[in-house]
């Protein structure tokens, strides 16, 4: 009774909307006020495109992930397949163990699209924005999120996510989202002691780095201890000497959305041949 009852039902749609749209509101409002790096086009032209970019990839979870997910979560929860189901967990902690673990997944996914070519060919088209914000959060490729839904299948089927577990995932991602790729000027010290615990938006700065080491590091997505795990953290580079973007998509390219869109499918399929900066200043706290 416990688990059709509590885990068996998604967190409701108007909670979503209302915390991803305030999310999202809140930080475009903060982001003009206090920006991090300089920008280098119009954001309002930025949003436009990349808002666009989003709707595709919306209409495409809707048509492809979601009937997949819906269906394998319900059977997850009434058959307790996979690791969490199997542990007896009291509720909060399970949907708490199965986010961690989601997160931690999707860490491994995200790098496998840098370093598989098929899949560069669309992530690329996240990361060719050429200044980093809110809405960068939100332009991925829809052909990214088809090729998404076998991994986020087996995330489920081997998780053991219901469908609270994987909705409540769903909407802290995209809340994080939102939040790391912002340009928001939080104080350092204060980002200092968050980025500890979370992807914050300097770290994922130097992910979207044109620079090779750089992009090859802070991959996380809520919680930043997959890159602490694996080495894969970098806190040392200024947000000044970042220059943002994909260094295959040079000047103006992928600057208008029908670019955005057929890019991936003209383009040569090869991985990206990055940048390198010479030695930073080392140490131990993350850097302004
Ligand atoms: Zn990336």
């Amino acid at each position: 009774m416990r688990r059709a009852g509590v885990l068996g039902r998604p967190v409701p749609g108007w909670l979503n909307v209302a915390l991803g749209l305030g999310t999202f509101v809140g930080l475009l409002w903060f982001e003009r006020k206090r920006p991090l790096r300089r920008w280098t086009e119009s954001p309002r032209r930025r949003n436009l495109r990349n808002l666009a970019v989003a709707a595709l990839s919306a209409a495409a979870i809707q048509l492809t992930e979601r009937p997949v997910t819906q269906r394998l979560t319900a059977v997850v929860e009434s058959r307790r397949w996979g690791v969490v189901q199997r542990l007896g967990l009291p509720p909060w902690l399970e949907v708490t163990a199965a986010v961690v673990l989601l997160d931690y997944t999707l860490y491994v996914w995200h790098v496998l699209t840098h370093k598989v070519p098929v899949l560069w060919r669309f992530h690329e088209v996240h990361h060719a924005d050429r200044d980093l914000s809110a809405s960068t959060a939100l332009r991925f490729h829809f052909v990214e999120m088809v090729l998404s839904v076998p991994w986020r299948a087996a995330q489920v089927l081997c998780i053991g996510a219901g469908p609270l577990s994987l909705s409540a995932w769903q909407i802290t991602t995209l809340v994080a989202i939102l939040f790391h790729h912002s340009n928001a000027a939080l104080p350092l010290a204060l980002e200092r002691r968050l980025c500890r615990v979370f992807m914050t938006p300097r770290l994922h700065g130097i992910h979207h780095s044109t620079v090779e080491d750089e992009t090859n590091s802070n991959w996380s997505t809520i919680f930043s201890w997959p890159d602490y795990l694996h080495r894969t953290i970098r806190l040392d580079v200024p947000q000044q000497v970042i220059e943002i973007g994909a260094p295959t998509v040079q000047g103006d390219a992928a600057r208008t959305l029908p670019d955005v869109i057929t890019r991936p499918f003209i383009s040569a399929s090869r991985l990206p041949t990055m940048w390198t900066r010479g030695a930073l200043p080392s140490g131990r706290d993350l850097v302004a």
